[in-house]
């Protein structure tokens, strides 16, 4: 709730939908009221963003390996090992990061991931003629428009319905109706859908961590809603872990194997 926000310290600020058109004229007569909440980032381009994280990977003097990976483990030397369709890879340590699609892989190391996809769309309006001022989260159409590098783009719906199926196109003409009711006197070229995965568990934490202390295989998956926002903290925590940096953080709630107790 917002009470509860403002208890832990969150800025944001009530205002009228009119006033807020003074900061932001695309939403002109749109709202009738905006919460404006302070001290948000948004990225304009998470794709460039991805490539940038990989190239700094390289630069750093990592190798990247593109492979679909069929099976990991540990061998008798003690060893993370994974097969791909790169052949068999060794490694001192081993991070899953494959998202909703590590629950398999955990399972076949025995380690109970109560996991599902929480499927979203987005849809995005290509070479707008002009451009909201900031990210906004539409409460009625429980969606997120975020203004980004030659697109806005509009997510939202949560849906289950696994890994393996397709779009569905109920949820995308839900999400078009919303969109297009507000964006109904703006001009853009075309429009692009888009359907993604969220990892979500049960208790909506991630899997942060080492899966038992005589494995060097570690987890860092199950962000749901928040892994563009999670995964730099996430990743700075399981280097520390894996560097035995001390880290002056509770990581229980996040045990790869909480669930296999
Ligand atoms: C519509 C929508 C809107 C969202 N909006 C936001 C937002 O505004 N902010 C935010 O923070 N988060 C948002 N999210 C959530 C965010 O996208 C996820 O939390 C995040 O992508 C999870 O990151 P990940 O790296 O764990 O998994 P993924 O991004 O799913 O990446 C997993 C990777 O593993 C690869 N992989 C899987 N299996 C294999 C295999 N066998 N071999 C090799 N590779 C494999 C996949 O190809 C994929 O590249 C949104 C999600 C959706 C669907």
């Amino acid at each position: 709730s917002w009470a509860l926000r403002k208890q832990m310290g969150f800025e944001f600020q009530v205002e009228s939908g009119e006033d807020y058109a003074k900061t932001d004229p695309l939403y002109a007569g749109k709202f009738h009221t905006v919460v404006r909440c302070k001290q948000h980032g948004m990225v304009s381009d998470p794709g460039a963003y991805v490539k940038a994280l990989a190239q700094h990977f390289e630069d750093s003097g990592g190798e990247l390996v593109l492979a679909d990976v069929t099976g990991l483990g540990q061998d008798n030397t003690g060893k993370p090992f994974l097969d791909s369709s790169s052949g068999k890879m060794s490694a001192d340590k081993l991070v899953l990061t494959a998202g909703v699609w590590s629950r398999p892989f955990m399972e076949k190391m025995g380690i109970k991931v109560p996991m599902e996809s929480e499927r979203g769309y987005h849809l995005e309006l290509k070479s707008p003629e002009s451009y909201p001022v900031n990210p906004m989260m539409v409460a009625s159409g429980k969606f997120a428009v975020t203004p980004m590098k030659g697109r806005i783009r509009c997510a939202g719906v949560v849906e289950f319905g696994g890994t393996k199926a397709g779009p569905e196109d109920g949820p995308i003409k839900m999400l078009r109706t919303h969109v297009e009711s507000l964006f109904n006197d703006l001009n853009y070229d075309e429009t692009e859908e888009w359907l993604g995965h969220r990892p979500a568990i049960t208790d909506s934490l991630p899997m942060l961590g080492q899966i038992s202390s005589d494995q060097e295989i570690y987890t860092a998956f199950g962000h749901q809603h928040l892994g563009l926002t999670g995964g730099a903290k996430s990743g700075k925590i399981l280097s520390d872990i894996i560097t035995q940096n001390p880290i002056n953080l509770d990581l229980s709630p996040y045990r790869p194997d909480r669930f296999s107790a």
